[in-house]
């Protein structure tokens, strides 16, 4: 004789920020809800340049606003960038102008391990039941459904639990997602490698911008320069791929002599100290990371975060990906548990806005790549699209094919065409620091990044104040008052 199967109405493998939301929001509409993570938290993750969207959107409607103030993370009015045709340095602004400052144009840097605990201990304290050193293993079918998990617990021990849904939210090294079907596609455009480490007492951008991300191209490659604190910054380089053996080698001297490459990093560092002990003593590399899924879910099963697809770091959009999906996920999972639809209206809306959202960052950060055009660097001569080129880009429109709406781009000609268009944006900001960024909110690109975030947003601050929204797919879902559920659009 077998002892009982546990049994959740949803089970989650993942407690990054995907995972985390995914799962307090469903709890939070009285749903039995297990998270299970492998690691004991907190632990260290990569991505901590956030946007606002994730701050005042997602965030806030998860309830943390105030820890996240209290956590005094270092403010991010935007980004600044030496990066395209102009030498000196230029700044994006979350807000249009730099005196129409809202009360959310800002996001925050964060130190991952701090971040992510934060939104796990929401998670338990909206009543999901979190199991922490607990190994996801795989999934239990029945017939064509996902009905449960397996998991080893810190002891070795092996279970089983059931659910009526599996959300995948285990990131990049995911063991589940390919149980959902498809294949993951690795994109050749965005193959990069990236290595990065910790430095003490590095320089920061004059005010207001000091918390800003600094990006900065070099014939190499580019790297970020993140405050994480007074003193403390994430730096890290992307490079071609083919470095890798390179790199390997000897990660020290590799990571030095690309500083060097890199005048103006190299000044932002003559004063510092690179951190060698502890938690960011270490420098880590990371390859292979844009890809997607070709299938998000199947029945009893969802994909959401890094588990289902990432594009590229430089616009800081993967905790964005994942906290947003996470959203989607939540409310076709609240739909259903509550009997207002059947899982397939209610997942293929999940899917069609999640790869939409995907695919506007892909074609934005296309465009991003193409304003660096170095005919002389290996590098940023593959970031070149041409009309002829590049048939990752049509095959991309494929996939996300009748979901993402004729407003998107991604056909080689008219990413080419916007790319150029969001370069000359940029150009007409004039002065860089204080430039009116209304060119740049104008072209399509950027329009199109800030406006779902804006809508999440929206619905988070004015609730049911907020004005009535139109569904993204013709005969598609709206969301409800309380940005939890799905409804159908009465319009
Ligand atoms: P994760 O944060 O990876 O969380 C997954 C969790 O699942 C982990 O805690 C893991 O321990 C757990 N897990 C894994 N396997 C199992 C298992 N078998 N069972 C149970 N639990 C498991 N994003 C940004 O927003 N801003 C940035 O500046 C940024 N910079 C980046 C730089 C680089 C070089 C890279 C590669 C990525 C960057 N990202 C950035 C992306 C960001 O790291 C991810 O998109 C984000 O962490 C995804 O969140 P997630 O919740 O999906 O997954």
């Amino acid at each position: 004789w077998e002892m009982s199967v546990e049994t959740f109405d949803v089970v989650v493998a993942g407690g990054g920020p995907g995972g985390s939301t995914v799962a307090a929001l469903v709890a939070m509409q009285g749903h039995r809800v297990l998270l299970l993570e492998k690691e004991v938290f907190p632990r260290y993750q990569i991505g901590e340049s956030l946007l606002p969207s994730t701050v005042h959107g997602v965030c806030r409607l998860l309830g943390v606003t105030d820890e996240l103030a209290a956590a005094k993370f270092p403010v991010k009015r935007g980004g600044t960038f030496r990066w395209g045709a102009r030498p000196e340095p230029w700044t994006f602004s979350f807000a249009v102008s730099p005196r129409m400052t809202g009360p959310t144009s800002f996001a925050y840097q964060v130190e991952r391990a701090r971040f992510d605990e934060i939104l796990l201990n929401n998670a338990k304290s909206k009543g999901v039941t979190v199991r922490e050193g607990c190994s996801v293993t795989a999934v239990v079918e029945e017939g064509d459904r996902v009905t449960g998990l397996r998991y080893t617990d810190s002891d070795g021990g092996e279970h089983e639990v059931g659910a009526r849904f599996v959300i995948d939210a285990s990131g990049n090294k995911s063991r589940l997602h390919a149980s959902v079907g498809g294949t993951r596609e690795y994109s050749e455009f965005f193959r990069s490698l990236a290595l990065f480490g910790y430095f003490e007492n590095g320089k920061r951008l004059p005010e207001p911008y000091s918390g800003n991300i600094l990006s900065v191209a070099f014939d190499s490659g580019w790297f970020w320069y993140i405050p994480l604190s007074d003193t403390l910054t994430s730096v890290g380089v992307v490079v071609r791929r083919e470095m890798a053996e390179k790199i390997q080698g000897d990660r020290e001297k590799a990571y030095n002599a690309l500083i060097a490459e890199c005048p103006l990093i190299a000044e932002y560092l003559s004063d510092a100290r690179r951190v060698t002990t502890g938690n960011y003593g270490e420098l880590r590399v990371r390859k292979d990371y844009s890809y997607h899924q070709t299938k998000f879910w199947r029945p009893g099963m969802i994909l959401v975060g890094d588990a289902a697809c990432f594009v590229d770091p430089v616009f800081s959009s993967g905790v964005h990906l994942a906290t947003y999906s996470a959203l989607l996920a939540a409310r076709s999972i609240n739909s259903v548990l509550a009997g207002d639809l059947d899982e397939k209206t209610a997942f293929d809306e999940f899917e069609g806005r999640y790869r939409r959202e995907y695919g506007v960052f892909y074609e934005f950060l296309v465009s991003f790549y193409q304003m660096n055009v170095n005919e002389e660097s290996y590098f940023w001569h593959a970031k070149k699209v041409t009309n002829n080129e590049h048939t990752e880009f049509e095959s991309f429109v494929d996939l996300v094919g009748g979901v993402a709406s004729g407003e998107t781009a991604l056909a080689a000609s008219r990413l080419a065409e916007r790319s150029a268009e969001f370069a000359g944006a940029v150009d007409q900001m004039a002065g860089g620091d204080d430039g009116d960024m209304v060119p740049l909110f104008k072209s399509h690109v950027v329009k199109q990044v800030m406006q779902e975030g804006g809508q999440v947003q929206m619905k988070a601050v004015l609730g049911e104040d907020a004005a009535p929204e139109e569904p993204v797919f013709p005969g598609g879902l709206v969301s409800s008052p309380d940005g939890m559920k799905w409804l159908p659009y009465r319009g």
